[in-house]
């Protein structure tokens, strides 16, 4: 009998202690999605705003463009940069909000790499070219994969995007692409600040910034890397850097064959 009695407490125990754990869960979890709501509706919301300035500044440019002294024109130019850079960080966070709702499908095709790694790259080439960046790229003929361009694309973007923005003036990114038997390979690598040994494995969480100050004037937000990771990782592959400071950083992204 007491040891029917004990097993009778130790099951009525158990029970309410789940439902009471269950009951404090819901709030939270509410809250969590309201937050996961907002954030993608804000950054959903935010997106139509910033293409449309970014359409006026190219009517602008393309209308009276001819006519703009120097100073005009890099106003304009300066414009251009920053409203594509915050559509940058906008897409970034609708992105997390959509990663976090699992609401993300991707769409696995067979296509050739290489040919849009040149087009992607060359987007890079009026910013680097303020800074006196040289892009260089080692790319096979050709190279046949099986995953999805658009996040492929945001991968290859989010990687050089870093790579010129933490490299100075007179630097060089170099873009490589390669595969054997059984994976193939990207890599960014960069001549710039590098990452600090502690750094390393933190650059790919959240809102993790090196030099906080420094990359909130670069108008960062820690996010490109997390979800650089967040698509690798979907396409079963791996991603690490190699990095010494003052002399630059290698970010290697390798796939399986699939
Ligand atoms: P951010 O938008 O701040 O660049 P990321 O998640 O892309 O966010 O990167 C996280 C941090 O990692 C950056 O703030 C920067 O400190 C560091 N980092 C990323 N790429 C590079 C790079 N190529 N060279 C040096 N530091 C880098």
């Amino acid at each position: 009998v007491l040891l029917f009695i004990l097993v009778l407490f130790l099951i009525a125990s158990i029970w309410l202690s789940y439902s009471m754990s269950k009951k404090a869960m819901i709030p939270i979890q509410r809250a969590y999605r309201q937050q996961q709501q907002f954030l993608a509706d804000a950054s959903h919301e935010l997106r139509t705003p910033l293409s449309v300035m970014n359409t006026s500044l190219d009517v602008i440019e393309l209308e009276n463009g001819e006519d703009f002294s120097p100073y005009t024109r890099e106003v304009v130019s300066d414009m251009k940069e920053e409203v594509g850079r915050m559509s940058r960080m906008v897409q970034h966070l609708l992105m997390l909000a959509r990663s976090d709702s699992g609401s993300v499908e991707f769409e696995m095709v067979s296509f050739d790499l290489v040919p849009k790694v040149s087009q992607w790259v060359l987007a890079f080439e009026a910013v680097a070219h303020k800074k006196q960046i040289m892009i260089t790229t080692r790319l096979p003929e050709e190279m046949e994969i099986k995953g999805d361009i658009e996040r492929i694309k945001q991968l290859v973007y989010i990687l050089l995007d870093n790579a010129i923005k933490y490299t100075s003036e007179n630097g060089t990114v170099d873009v490589a692409l390669g595969s054997n038997p059984k994976q193939w390979y990207l890599s960014v690598q960069d001549t710039g600040i590098g990452i600090p040994e502690d750094g390393k494995q933190r650059i790919f969480d959240r809102f993790y910034r090196v030099e906080k100050h420094r990359s909130r004037e670069e108008g960062s937000a820690g996010l490109g890397l997390s979800i650089a990771k967040w698509i690798v990782e979907a396409h079963r592959g791996s991603i690490e850097v190699e990095s010494s400071l003052g002399e630059g950083s290698t970010f290697i992204v390798k796939f399986p064959h699939v």
